[in-house]
C-alpha cells in the first residue's frame, strides 16, 4: 500500500520541506511524542470543522507524509450538546457533509462517528491501526473535558497534540494569564501577527491510501435521527458550509466593508460581515477572514482596521477569558470590583420583573427590546449593538444578576447561530459583570456597571426602522 510512483514521492517530498509550520501553534497533550509503526494519523475535528485554512489538519498531514501513513478526519456526533437546537445541528451537519466531500477528494477517509469521543475514538483507532492524534483547541470546559477523557483512554505510546487553528495568534502564545482587557492583550496580540498571520499552505491530495475505507455517512438519516428541540429551526439567509461562508465573506468585502468603520454599530445599516455562525462552526477560519479584508487596506483602511481589532483583537480577548477563567459564565468569574457592586444592589427595586418565557415571546413593555429579541429568534443572529443593550436590560428586569446571567445565556445560546461561543459567555459577562469594562456612575441595579438605555439607543440610530422591521410592540 505504501509503494507509489518514484515522481509521487519527489512531489510529496516537496510538499514536507516547502510547508511552512509554526510550532508554537501546536502543544503536545500525551507523554510520548514519537509516532509508533502504524497505518494512518487522525486529526479528531472538534472545533474547526473546514478542510483548508486549517492547522490543526495541515499539521495532522504533515505527520501523515512525514510517516507515509494514510490521514483520516473523524468528528464525533454528540446526540445533544448544551441544549443546542435543530438550527445548530442543521448548520453543522451541512457544512460537515462538505467536509466529507472535499475529503474524499484529497484521498483523506472522513469518519462520522456517533457519541463522546472517548467511547468512539479508541475502536477506531485500533481497526486502523492509528499511531497519531491531532486535535484543535477550544477553550470551553465541555470541550476541555473531553480533550482529558480521550487522553485517559488512548494507548500510551501513541501521541496526542492539539493545535490551536481557531486563533490567529494561538491562545497560550498570545499570554499566559487572564488578561484584563482589550488594552491589556492588544499589543501581545498585534506584536505577534508577523508571525502567525501568514498564507495557508494547501491541504493536498493524500499519498497515501487508507487499507481500509471509511463507512459513507447518510446524512439524511443522520440528521432525522439525531434527538434536539425541532421548534428552532434553519433560518434562510446563512447557507452552512465553508462555500457560502467564503461566499458571504466576498460580499462583505465588496459591499458592507467600506461602511464598517462608521457604521457598524448602527443596526439599521448592513455594515458587518455577519461572519459570526461560520467562525463559530469553524467553517471558516477568522485568519482567511482577515487576510482577505487586509486585501484593502490601501483603500478602506479604517475599516480594515476596525475589522481586525473585532475578528483578532475581542475575539482573541474572549477565548483568553474562557481559556484562564473556569468560571467564564458564572458571577463568580466577574472581577472583584464587579461582583460586588452587583451584590450590593442585589436587594434594589427592579422597575420591570419578567420571566424566562416572557422575554423569550418578546414580552415586554420595551418595544425596542422585543425587536431585539425577535431578531434574534427569526433570524438567529442579533445585530452586535442590539446585544449589549438586550443584555444589559435582561440584567435590570430579572430578580437577581445570577438570574439574568443565566437568561442571557439560555437566551443567546438557545436562538444565535453562533451561541455556545466564548464571544457569547464574554459577550454577556461584558453587559452584565463588567468583564474586560471598567466601573461606571452608580446607580440602581446595576451598581457600577455600565448602563445603557433607551433614550441613549434613540439619540445613536433611528430606533422606529429597526423596530418596524423586527415588529416589536
Ligand atoms: P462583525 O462586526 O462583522 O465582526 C467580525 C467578527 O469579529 C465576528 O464574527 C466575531 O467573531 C468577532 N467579534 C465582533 N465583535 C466582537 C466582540 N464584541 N467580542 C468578540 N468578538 C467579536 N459573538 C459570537 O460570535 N457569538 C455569540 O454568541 C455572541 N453573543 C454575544 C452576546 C452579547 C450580549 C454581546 C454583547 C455580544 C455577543 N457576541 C457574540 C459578540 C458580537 O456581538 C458578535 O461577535 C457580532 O455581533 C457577530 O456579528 P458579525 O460577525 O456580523 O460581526
Amino acid at each position: 500500500i505504501h509503494t507509489r510512483l518514484p515522481r509521487e514521492r519527489k512531489e510529496m517530498a516537496e510538499i514536507v520541506t516547502k510547508f511552512k509550520f509554526n510550532k508554537k501553534r501546536v502543544q503536545m497533550l500525551s507523554k510520548v511524542d514519537e509516532v509508533p509503526d502504524c497505518d494512518g494519523v487522525v486529526y479528531w475535528m472538534s472545533r474547526d470543522q473546514r478542510v483548508q485554512d486549517n492547522w490543526a489538519l495541515l499539521f495532522a498531514q504533515r505527520l501523515a507524509l512525514k510517516y507515509e501513513v494514510s490521514l483520516h478526519v473523524v468528528f464525533c456526533l454528540v446526540p445533544s450538546f448544551l441544549d443546542a437546537t435543530y438550527r445548530h445541528y442543521h448548520f453543522m451537519l451541512k457544512g460537515l457533509e462538505e467536509v466529507e466531500e472535499e475529503c474524499r477528494k484529497l484521498n483523506i477517509e472522513f469518519h462520522l462517528l456517533l457519541g463522546k469521543a472517548k467511547d468512539a475514538l479508541p475502536k477506531l483507532m485500533e481497526e486502523h491501526h492509528i499511531g497519531g492524534v491531532v486535535t484543535d483547541f477550544s477553550p470551553l470546559r465541555v470541550p476541555k473535558q473531553w480533550r482529558q477523557d480521550v487522553l485517559e483512554v488512548i494507548p500510551k505510546n501513541i501521541p496526542m497534540c492539539m493545535v490551536d487553528a481557531h486563533n490567529v495568534v494561538p491562545c497560550w502564545v498570545a499570554s499566559d494569564k487572564q488578561e484584563y482587557s482589550a488594552k491589556t492583550i492588544r499589543r501581545k496580540i498585534t506584536d505577534k501577527l508577523p508571525d502567525f498571520l501568514t498564507k495557508f499552505p494547501t491541504v493536498a491530495r493524500h499519498p497515501h491510501t487508507s487499507k481500509y475505507k471509511a463507512k459513507p455517512v447518510d446524512w439524511e438519516v443522520t440528521e432525522k435521527s439525531i434527538e434536539v428541540d425541532r421548534t428552532v429551526g434553519p433560518v434562510e439567509w446563512a447557507n452552512p458550509g465553508t462555500h457560502s461562508g467564503l461566499d458571504n465573506l466576498n460580499e462583505f468585502c465588496l459591499n458592507r466593508l467600506r461602511k464598517y468603520a462608521d457604521q457598524r454599530n448602527n443596526p439599521n445599516v448592513k455594515a458587518l460581515s455577519n461572519m459570526s455562525p461560520w467562525l463559530h462552526f469553524g467553517q471558516v477560519s477568522a485568519q482567511r477572514c482577515v487576510l482577505e479584508v487586509k486585501r484593502y487596506k490601501k483603500k478602506l483602511r479604517d475599516g480594515v482596521e476596525g475589522f481586525v481589532e473585532e475578528a483578532v483583537v475581542r475575539r482573541e480577548l474572549a477565548d483568553n477569558y474562557c481559556h484562564y477563567q473556569p468560571k467564564y459564565d458564572q458571577m463568580d468569574g466577574a472581577y472583584k470590583w464587579a461582583f460586588d457592586t452587583l451584590d450590593n444592589h442585589r436587594n434594589d427595586k427592579r422597575p420591570y420583573l419578567y420571566s424566562r418565557e416572557q422575554l423569550t415571546q418578546a414580552q415586554t413593555h420595551d418595544d425596542l427590546w422585543n425587536s431585539a429579541q425577535l431578531e434574534l429568534v427569526t433570524t438567529a443572529k442579533m445585530h452586535g449593538f442590539m446585544r449589549m443593550y438586550w443584555a444589559k436590560k435582561v440584567l435590570e428586569w430579572t430578580r437577581t444578576p445570577e438570574e439574568a446571567l443565566q437568561t442571557a445565556i439560555y437566551l443567546n445560546d438557545r436562538f444565535s447561530l453562533d451561541g455556545r461561543d466564548p464571544n457569547g459567555y464574554v459577550g454577556c459577562m461584558w453587559s452584565i459583570c463588567g468583564i474586560h469594562d471598567q466601573g461606571w456612575a452608580e446607580r440602581s441595579v446595576f451598581g457600577k456597571i455600565r448602563y445603557m438605555n433607551y433614550d441613549g439607543c434613540k439619540r445613536k440610530f433611528k430606533i422606529d426602522g429597526y423596530i418596524s422591521r423586527f415588529g416589536g410592540k
